[in-house]
């Protein structure tokens, strides 16, 4: 499980501010002629040459010569955040320790001989339901308690998908949720963190209908959703014969736990390029995994939602219907086995979304 695995790994260091620490720019020349060769460090060296204060000064440099030569991190602190370890750059020399003393001989690849600990424990029906008033990347625990028990007064955008939950990335060609760590954090290419443990999730929509011609036989088509002109968004031919109406809803949320799969190697191929580390742990399974999040109001994905897995074959759903649900829970079950977690967030059967939905309207622009 995600909680269960982020409490068993060394929180990374929050995000620290650091003071400039590049050289100011050399005054411009003024008339053009050339500079001075007497520095102001010559001089001072000049006249403190050989003096207490001279050597105080050569023991400090050392001091902190040695410091860096000692504290490899500072060979590759991330450049934006000046930490040694950082889930928005990806970089991390330390986390397991495996550093050379001096510094010098750090192997910045992961290593892909170390085994894959990735799988979670999958979550069916009810139990993967996406609830932004208590969503762990969305709200702090104390604060979703709080909404959850004031419902009526919890600020209307935790209840519904609004354009600031989402962050499209053109480069991973896939929508990131905006939670807790902010827009800036979502934004940030290639991490796209959600929460300052590292957490991220990708977001589509998926969205099917049906028709009966005069023939009485049914046709449908479907369409998932990865953000705007994003190259993984599916949008079916037209499709015939189908022996269920649900039948063609089944067949997009399958397609859409597919693609997960696809993005998730695409994305160990990017993290790969891009992470700096010699964890494995680190760049597979805190840089490159993700949850699901798939927005849909298909009614299959309610059968989905509902089903008491303990009383199949009793009669709840149509037995059809009832094997399809199943089916999904097989897929989301492989998608478990990869690290990835399904959420699914129930939105209402309008014929036409309410502006709150926005996100939604300009789909497959
Ligand atoms: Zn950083
Ligand atoms: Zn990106």
């Amino acid at each position: 499980m995600a909680q269960s695995r982020s409490s068993s790994r060394e929180a990374p260091r929050g995000r620290t501010r650091r003071t400039s620490t590049s050289r100011s720019r050399a005054a411009p020349q003024q008339d053009g002629k050339p500079k001075k060769t007497r520095s102001r460090s010559s001089s001072f060296r000049e006249r403190f040459e050989g003096t207490t204060v001279d050597k105080a000064m050569s023991g400090i440099t050392r001091g902190i010569k040695s410091l860096l030569a000692s504290k490899p991190s500072a060979l590759s602190d991330c450049p934006k955040h000046g930490a040694p370890e950082c889930l928005s750059c990806m970089c991390s020399i330390d986390i397991n320790g495996k550093v050379t003393k001096d510094g010098s001989k750090i192997d910045l690849r992961y290593k892909v001989d170390e085994p894959q600990e990735v799988a979670i424990d999958p979550k069916f029906g009810e139990q993967a339901r996406f609830d932004p008033l208590r969503d762990p990347h969305m709200r702090s625990r104390l604060n979703a308690e709080s909404a959850y028990t004031n419902q009526e007064k919890a600020p209307a955008s935790f209840k519904t998908p609004s354009r600031r939950w989402f962050s499209y990335c053109s480069s991973c060609n896939v929508t990131f949720l905006v939670g807790l760590a902010g827009n800036m954090a979502a934004d940030d290419h290639p991490s796209h963190v959600a929460t300052n443990m590292g957490a991220r999730s990708i977001c589509a929509y998926v969205d099917a209908t049906s028709w009966e011609d005069s023939q009485k036989t049914l046709g449908g088509n479907s369409s998932v959703f990865f953000g705007p002109g994003s190259k993984y968004n599916a949008l079916s031919d037209n499709v015939y014969d189908l022996k269920h109406h649900l039948s063609i809803q089944f067949a997009a949320l399958r397609r859409a736990l597919r693609l997960a799969l696809t993005i998730l190697d695409h994305r160990h191929a990017l993290v790969e390029k891009h992470g700096l580390s010699n964890s494995y742990k680190f760049l597979w399974e805190y840089c490159t995994q993700f949850r699901f999040v798939v927005f849909s109001r298909m009614e299959a994905v309610n059968h989905w939602l509902n089903l008491d897995r303990a009383a199949t074959g009793q009669g709840q759903l149509d037995p059809w219907v009832e094997t399809e649900v199943l089916k999904i829970d097989e897929d989301v079950a492989n998608l478990a086995a990869q690290g990835i977690e399904v959420k699914i967030f129930t939105l209402p059967a309008f014929e036409k979304y309410e502006p709150e939905y926005e996100f939604f309207y300009d789909r497959f622009i």
